[in-house]
């Protein structure tokens, strides 16, 4: 089933655009068998969870290829536990955690890849900069040489009407490529993180780089 669900998702994918699997709340086995289909870059959003997960994965030598990403509200007492194993954090939502990310970074003499998280949706979700507050960013971004700015990652409205999320979709579309414009020479910020199970059709027209999906592989999540 998970085989099929992402054959279908696939096919929906134009060239180039990365499937990241949502694996929050399912367990190692959804993992495995998503593996075995193919699929190589899962994500979770919270922070036990990645690391225990990550970890016994490691351990058993199971998906040697498998890649991580950080999707959910980080606090910066817990990024030891994610930074460790993440390919990319996409959901850097504030200064604060930016700040942080960088110490680690610099600490570990590493780079970590970075989304900036935008606040796109009408109201539910507090989390994310307002764009006057990411170019702020972007323009002090040799403050943060412990980071790579690789893009943008955005939630819509939690809304039924395509038109309310198309208009979400369509104002990250165009801040990004407004701040590509602008920096030309960050040439490793090319990543739109927009689209997950319900609304990816539509962040695809929108020009989505990167979908996250996670009911519409796994199923439904039991809490
Ligand atoms: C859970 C989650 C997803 C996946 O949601 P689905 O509707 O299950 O596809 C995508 N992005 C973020 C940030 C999430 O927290």
């Amino acid at each position: 089933m998970i085989r099929d669900n992402l054959d279908t998702i696939r096919k929906q994918l134009p060239p180039g655009v990365q499937l990241v699997a949502v694996s929050k709340f399912h367990p190692l086995e959804a993992i495995r068998e998503a593996y075995a289909a193919g699929q190589r870059v899962f994500a979770e959003s919270r922070p036990q969870e990645l690391a225990a997960k990550a970890a016994e994965l490691a351990a058993a030598g199971d998906c040697p290829e498998i890649e991580w990403h950080f999707i959910g509200h980080l606090q910066t007492n817990k990024l030891k536990l994610v930074l460790p194993y993440v390919s990319l954090v996409q959901s850097v939502d504030s200064l604060h955690l930016l700040k942080a990310v960088n110490d680690w970074g610099r600490a570990a003499g590493k780079r970590i890849p970075v989304l900036l998280e935008l606040h796109i949706a009408a109201e539910e979700s507090k989390q994310g900069f307002f764009e006057e507050d990411a170019l702020e960013v972007l323009f002090r971004a040799e403050e943060y040489g412990n980071v790579v700015f690789r893009g943008l990652m955005g939630m819509a409205t939690l809304s039924e009407d395509r038109d309310v999320v198309s208009a979400d979709f369509g104002r990250i579309r165009a801040f990004f490529d407004y701040l590509r414009s602008l920096f030309p020479e960050y040439g490793d910020f090319d990543q739109l993180s927009i689209g997950m199970s319900d609304d990816f059709p539509v962040a695809l027209q929108h020009g989505s780089t990167m979908v996250r999906i996670g009911t519409a592989i796994f199923g439904p999540r039991e809490y």
